[in-house]
């Protein structure tokens, strides 16, 4: 087995998925690709999973939360994780997932995802289940980015994946070319629930790559409770940095 695996490396050797580097070990990324990416880790709100940059008063190993979710009294989700900022140094990781084909970086952004989705895990949810793309845009680019990363997310954790029971029934405008309320708007009745019967009562993960207002996040979620579900967690790659 060994032997096969060092003649692959030598044909095929591991790749830094950011720049191409060739890599000594299958880890995905170079020490200075991953230098520039930035990583949340704690301290963090532990719901809505923000890191704390201002570390003054800060206590570590102890449960915290924002500003902004000390005040609210209803969740959409129980909890919220993304792996790292989506930002200049990152988007690539993203968009060449996402549109440019590059689906063998899958399997190591989605380790990333299962080390950021700890607190998550341990909450035992039932099922994975990713943002669904619509049909027309499913054809046009042939795979559901966060449908690929839940796969690997269902080998990591042993948690099942259902990859059909909400789907997308409008093929709405690209998020990334509104903002604000035409982004709420925009994605108004473009989820359903078709098969209630397996929502009903479970905790279930909701996966995507980013996380940029959290309206499409939001938007299933709000379909998902309405079909009854008991808990929803958001996982993605990357959320920018409000
Ligand atoms: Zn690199
Ligand atoms: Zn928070």
């Amino acid at each position: 087995m060994k032997i096969w695996q060092t003649l692959l490396n030598l044909i095929l050797p591991p790749r830094c998925i950011k720049c191409g580097k060739i890599l000594s070990v299958k880890n995905g990324l170079c020490a200075e690709c991953f230098s520039k990416i930035t990583f949340i880790s704690e301290p963090m709100c532990h719901h809505c999973g923000i890191p704390f940059n201002d570390a003054v008063n800060i206590k570590f190993n102890t449960v915290q939360y924002c500003g902004k979710c000390l005040q609210k009294k209803k969740f959409l989700f129980e909890l919220q994780r993304s792996a790292f900022i989506y930002n200049d140094e990152s988007k690539d990781l993203i968009l060449d997932l996402k549109f440019r084909d590059k689906t063998a970086a899958a399997e190591i952004l989605a380790n990333l995802l299962y080390t950021a989705g700890s607190d998550i895990w341990k909450e035992q949810p039932d099922i994975l289940m990713p943002v669904p793309i619509h049909h027309k845009r499913l054809m046009q680019r042939r795979y559901n980015q966060s449908a690929l990363l839940c796969r690997y997310l269902v080998h990591k954790t042993g948690i099942d994946a259902d990859y059909t029971s909400l789907q997308r029934c409008r093929n709405t405008i690209p998020q990334v070319q509104l903002s604000g309320a035409a982004r709420r708007n925009n994605l108004k009745h473009a989820f359903t629930a078709v098969k209630p019967q397996n929502i009903r009562g479970k905790k279930i993960v909701l996966i995507d790559d980013v996380a940029t207002t959290g309206s499409t996040l939001n938007e299933c979620a709000k379909v998902l409770h309405k079909a009854g579900a008991a808990a929803i967690y958001s996982l993605t790659l990357a959320r920018t940095q409000k």
